[in-house]
């Protein structure tokens, strides 16, 4: 008889909102009997709370973290006829945020250890027409603030942080989003701290782009039918900040226990590198908040590409993904930016390489090594039939 593998999910929301379920549910309840529903109560309380999380004093809701991006963006003033620098791997949705804002986007290539915005390669694509720069705290891990505070210092540029994955992380003192001018959030249910839907905030110290955006994502009016910008309707719905009120003060708890399953993998994978399987490097300690947990297929090094790693994993019961295939500068909708292929090797080749383990809170111990172990057999199974072959 043929044993079903336990199916261990790439990730699992259910296990976080069991114990808070009926929390959850009162908080909502109370939405319902306050009828709130836009720019209620609820949210202003979450604003407040997650800006002071932060570490800055404004916290502006949005409908989505790419809202976040564009109008946070657009808020700090940049726009038409600025060059906003960003990294060529990233999600799609920074680079739909930049050009929102009306801004021209910049590419650079990455760190190929971190995965991170090379800031060498970014300090060398800056012009007068440089503005701003948006580096995105990848996968959980902060980009250096104080590397970041002395470009941006030196070249007079804003730093407007894509932390759509780190909430909470930290490095070198800072917390993502303390760094820059603004800092935008997406609540995205799967990201560390997820809504049940979609939601965004900009977080800011500047109380005038606080009030900018205020305005913003209510059609451009300070004030009820006086409108002074072009703004358009973005706001975080009053229900998902009452659910996000209640998922925040379990931030830090589950961040540690991404860390645990990070530090568990790092240990179980250690003698698979010289296999040709690397995790992507943490250099910033206990900061890292582990949004996800990526490692590398070596494509010389390791006995097995990554699509017949995955495919293997997969009929084991092993959810795996990649973030991402495909970098933001070949994506077919923005040819028109005119990069091509081989403009920024090592994101291309990284995007060839990586995979994302299951990553989120309470994956247990013996998942964690049934996937490593699993990862082990596939290797050691494709050696055996290399050399018989
Ligand atoms: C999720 C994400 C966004 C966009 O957030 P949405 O809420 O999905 O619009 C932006 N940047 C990065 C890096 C993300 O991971």
């Amino acid at each position: 008889m043929r044993s079903v593998p336990n199916i261990i999910p790439f990730v699992d929301l259910t296990a976080q909102h069991q114990p808070i379920a009926a929390q959850i549910e009162q908080a909502i309840q109370t939405v319902l009997r306050r009828g709130d529903y836009v720019l209620g109560q609820a949210l202003t309380e979450f604003e407040q709370a997650f800006a002071a999380a932060c570490g800055v004093q404004h916290g502006v809701g949005v409908a989505c973290g790419t809202d976040a991006i564009a109008l946070g963006l657009q808020a700090c003033g940049v726009g038409s006829g600025d060059e906003v620098i960003l990294p060529a791997n990233t999600f799609v949705a920074t680079l739909i945020g930049v050009l929102r804002s009306g801004a021209t986007p910049v590419f650079v290539d990455c760190d190929p250890k971190t995965a991170l915005i090379d800031l060498v390669a970014a300090e060398k694509a800056i012009t007068p027409k440089t503005r701003a720069i948006v580096p995105v705290h990848l996968y959980g891990q902060m980009v250096s603030p104080t590397q970041l505070l002395d470009l941006a210092n030196t070249y007079d540029l804003l730093i407007f942080e894509d932390a759509a994955q780190a909430h909470m992380a930290e490095r070198e003192g800072y917390r993502a989003g303390s760094i820059g001018v603004a800092a935008a959030f997406s609540f995205y249910p799967s990201k560390n701290l997820g809504a049940m839907g979609d939601g965004g905030m900009v977080v800011t110290k500047d109380e005038s782009v606080a009030q900018m955006l205020r305005s913003l994502r209510n059609y451009g009016a300070p004030r009820k039918y006086f409108h002074t910008d072009y703004g358009t309707n973005s706001r975080l719905d009053t229900i998902q900040a009452a659910v996000l009120n209640v998922k925040l003060p379990y931030l830090g708890e589950w961040n540690r226990d991404r860390r645990r399953i990070a530090d568990k993998y790092n240990t179980l994978l250690r003698p698979l590198h010289s296999q040709g399987i690397l995790p992507i490097h943490n250099q910033s300690g206990a900061g890292h908040v582990y949004h996800l947990y990526i490692v590398r297929a070596l494509k010389s090094g390791c006995v097995v590409d990554r699509e017949a790693l995955q495919e293997q994993l997969n009929s084991q019961g092993i959810q795996t993904g990649i973030h991402y295939p495909l970098p933001c500068h070949l994506q077919p909708a923005f040819a028109n930016l005119g990069y091509r292929s081989g403009d920024f090797p090592i994101a291309e080749a990284l995007c060839q390489e990586i995979f994302s383990l299951p990553m989120y809170p309470g994956l247990t111990d013996s998942q964690i090594t049934q996937v490593v172990g699993t990862i082990e057999s596939v290797l050691a199974h494709q050696d055996s039939r290399k050399i018989s072959a």
